[in-house]
């Protein structure tokens, strides 16, 4: 199914995706369009990545406008809009400090050496890591090591040691871990490549007291689930139980690569210290424009708020669809991330949706992953639903 327009692709790059065969060649809000002139109906925003949609005109507008004076500058000077990216990320996080990366697997390697700093500083003889099991944190050496899946991390064993996988949800499990060489518990409020696992509120209490007692830090990767998408601007918020890090990425930037790694000023005051780290293009005019203009479009148009409105409509509709076809087994996840649990491999359904025009996303464990943009409404939903429909109607 090479056409010539892939063929580029298909020659040069190293093939570490199981790319579909179609190229996308420009978007407009909730749709794409492949270089044929096919429209797709996009239920997956780059992974989370475009909670605006695509082609945001006053995003745009503001990204020309920082291109037209300056991209890059070194982190040796001050630049306004890392600063005031900074301050803006901080408060909508509930965070006091933040240092900006490209990734979120950066963004979690961040907050990894930021605890191992923390410790050092403390001389609390704390390295260790517990992880959990279905996590996913990213494919660099730190990142990867407290991933929880196996096949990510085995090809490249030996990974980092001292990381213990806990069962996610499950305290006692988390317990049974902790010893006095525990440095950090990570964790995601809400599991998306592992395949859409919701944490329960005991569970999120449950850690942060752990961490409370034994002097160990929670770091919460919002990396997917933050910045609006479960109808928060970011999940702790849902349980009220405030990481010691946060670890964000994805839809701060909209699609200009920009990650983030943010503490409290009580473990900033012991964490990293000049010298301790650093990012070359880590809060670069251009990918800080875009933070700015995205938390001010965000809240002027109250994204947070049109998605906690619109997600039980979501959430019906995919109910509505488990109920029809033998082979769906569920719906879990909360706000703009969701997914349907299927009963047998669901590698074949994206090639289905694909013909059918929506593009959706598989996560582990036999689920198809549903993470539109954040300005999906109720009428793309439906037509989401439809063409969701047809495709499975295929599989029957
Ligand atoms: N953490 C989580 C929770 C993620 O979902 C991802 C990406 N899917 C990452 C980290 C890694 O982010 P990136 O690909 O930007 O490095």
């Amino acid at each position: 199914m090479v056409n010539s327009k892939i063929q580029a692709a298909e020659e040069n790059l190293i093939h570490v995706y199981n790319r579909f065969p179609i190229a996308l060649e420009y978007g407009d809000g909730m749709y794409l369009y492949d270089t044929e002139g096919k429209e797709y109906l996009d239920f997956a925003a780059g992974f989370a990545v475009c909670g605006l949609g695509y082609n945001n005109k006053e995003l745009n507008e503001a990204l020309k406008a920082q291109i037209d004076k300056i991209c890059h500058i070194s982190n040796l000077y001050y630049h306004v809009n890392c600063g005031e990216a900074a301050k803006e990320l901080n408060r909508i996080s509930g965070m006091d400090r933040v240092f900006f990366t490209n990734s979120g697997s950066e963004a979690n390697e961040g907050a990894l050496k930021a605890a191992r700093r923390y410790a050092y500083t403390k001389k609390t003889g704390r390295f260790e890591f517990i992880a959990m099991e279905h996590s996913f944190h990213g494919r660099s050496f730190g990142a990867v090591s407290v991933t929880g899946h196996e096949a990510y991390r085995e090809p490249f064993e030996p990974v980092l040691p001292g990381v213990r996988f806990a069962e996610f949800n499950n305290l006692d499990s988390v317990k049974a871990l902790v010893n006095e060489k525990t440095c950090a518990i990570i964790l995601e409020p809400l599991q998306g490549e592992g395949g859409i696992h919701p944490a329960k509120q005991e569970f999120m209490e449950g850690i942060r007291k752990i961490c409370d007692e034994n002097g160990i830090l929670m770091i919460c990767d919002e990396v997917q689930c933050g910045m609006g998408r479960t109808g928060s601007m970011f999940a702790w918020q849902d349980f009220g139980v405030k990481p010691d890090i946060l670890t964000m990425a994805k839809a701060i930037g909209n699609g200009i690569p920009v990650g983030a790694f943010a503490m409290t000023q009580e473990v900033a005051d012991f964490s990293l210290k000049p010298g301790d780290h650093g990012a070359t293009y880590g809060g670069n005019p251009l990918s800080c424009a875009a933070v700015k203009k995205v938390i001010e479009i965000f809240e002027r148009e109250d994204i947070v708020g049109h998605v906690k409105k619109t997600a039980p409509y979501l959430e019906k509709r995919l109910e509505e669809v488990a109920g029809e076809f033998e082979f769906v087994t569920g719906r879990r996840g909360k706000g703009f991330m969701q997914g349907l649990v299927f009963s047998r491999p669901v590698s074949e359904i994206n090639l289905k949706t694909i013909e059918e025009g929506l593009l959706v996303i598989q996560a582990q464990g036999n689920v198809i992953r549903f993470l539109p943009p954040l300005i999906a409404e109720e009428k793309h939903i439906d037509e989401m639903i439809e063409k969701l429909r047809r495709a499975l109607r295929k599989l029957q």
